[in-house]
């Protein structure tokens, strides 16, 4: 059993009002708060171990590096990566993929020097633009094409016609874990083995699925798992790129300077091996540990309870927000994670957000950076509400009586 009120006092930043009313936070895709844990560890990092690492012979110097490699075994550890080495800190998940689309650009062979048509790259519809127009900007810039798989009016992809596009020969796929405006579970694992079929290579973009379920990246095959610690109760600036040691043994570097050669001279330069290769300049040393403690707040909760806690209020909110006149849900797969998104007829998604905001609930409004989503589904904008396992029943009471007070004030 999980104790929400125990796991609430970890997270000192819910116990607040806003405009008066208790503070309801919803917007947990976008970032969840931070327990105290994970804060005290960045700050005892500063108070008594800061220095900059894998250079000095000094005290300190190897005392972060020694913490910053051990949170880095963490991390593969959590996502069950065979060797350490597979994991390079990034900023999150846009850097991470900003660095896979920019190294899978200059691989030898990778760009058809003569024939740029056999230049493809597959993402699915239901991508936010962190995991489209890398890819996008890469394939314009060598006149190859994006090909996008499609998905259904509830937000399901078409796997016949993946299958269809796997036989155009991409170089890539990139495919969501869970969509961050649909709340879609995409079934990577059958995904990864198709494309496996044909010897392409999976890229998974894990932003919205790392804080909900554990991830074994063994299990599910694929040969990249990128995520943003942000998501998962861990500080911003930090996050990763899980990548298969192989792949990232053939991939040339991303960023060039300090930490990611071995020797230099003005004729030449050799690189260091993984995973440095892809570190290059100071990181985030502070982030790291504090993604580590994430990692271990996580592993101290029973996850399965997690998850079914998130579930829990998911239904719970689906029921209480249908009872809504003129309510059009977006994203309505069987297979969903913890986040809910919609709008009403004849009310803009950011009257409603600006509106259930002045009563305590913070909720996201627009395009959530997936504008093809909104296309598809000829809307401006949805009303997204997303928990995390602090959040309680009673809050989803207060947030559907909020968007139902809302919904009469502006009709
Ligand atoms: N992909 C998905 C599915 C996301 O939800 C997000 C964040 N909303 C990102 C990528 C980008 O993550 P970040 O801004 O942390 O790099």
């Amino acid at each position: 059993m999980l104790s929400i009120n125990e796991i609430r006092k970890q997270f000192p930043v819910l116990d607040q009002h806003v405009y008066g009313k208790p503070l309801v936070y919803f917007d947990n895709a976008a970032t969840t708060q931070k327990p105290l844990c994970v804060i005290e560890r960045e700050r005892d990092y500063y108070l008594h171990e800061n220095c900059n690492i894998h250079r000095g012979v000094h005290y300190l110097s190897q005392k972060a590096t020694e913490a910053y490699e051990h949170a880095r075994q963490t991390v593969a550890d959590f996502v069950n990566a065979k060797e350490a080495r597979e994991i390079i800190f990034t900023r999150g998940t846009t850097e991470s993929l900003n660095l896979l689309a920019t190294a899978f650009e200059h691989l030898d062979c990778f760009v058809p020097r003569n024939d740029a048509k056999r230049l493809k790259v597959l993402v699915t519809a239901m991508e936010h633009h962190s995991n489209l127009v890398p890819w996008q900007q890469m394939v314009q810039r060598n006149g190859g094409e994006l090909l996008v798989l499609p998905m259904d009016n509830k937000g399901v992809l078409d796997l016949e016609q993946y299958e269809k596009l796997l036989q155009e020969c991409p170089k890539v796929v990139s495919i969501a874990h869970i969509s961050n405006v649909l709340g879609t579970i995409n079934p990577i694992k059958q995904m990864i083995a198709m494309a496996h079929n044909y010897d392409i290579p999976v890229v998974i973009d894990g932003a919205q699925s790392i804080a909900h379920q554990p991830i074994d990246v063994q299990d599910l095959d694929c040969d990249f798992f990128v995520f943003s610690g942000h998501k998962m109760y861990a500080p911003m600036g930090i996050g990763g790129l899980y990548g298969k040691a192989e792949w990232l043994e053939k991939l040339p570097p991303y960023q060039f300077g300090g930490e990611m050669v071995d020797t230099v001279s003005f004729e030449k330069t050799t690189f260091n091996v993984l995973p440095y290769k892809f570190e290059a300049g100071t990181p985030n040393v502070g982030a790291a540990l504090g993604l580590e403690t994430a990692i271990q707040f996580l592993q101290n909760l029973d996850r399965k309870a997690v998850e079914e806690h998130e579930n829990q209020l998911l239904q719970f909110a689906i029921k209480q927000l249908s009872e809504i006149e003129g309510i059009r849900f977006i994203g309505e797969a069987e297979q969903r994670s913890g986040l809910v998104s919609f709008i009403i007829e004849g009310i803009h998604p950011y009257d409603l957000g600006t509106l259930i905001d002045k009563m305590g609930v913070a909720v996201r409004t627009g395009h959530h950076c997936a504008e093809p989503v909104m296309t598809h589904f000829g809307i401006p904008g949805t009303v997204r509400a997303s928990f995390a396992l602090y959040n309680t029943l009673e809050e989803v009471e207060i947030f559907v009586k909020a968007v139902k007070k809302a919904a009469m004030m502006l009709r």
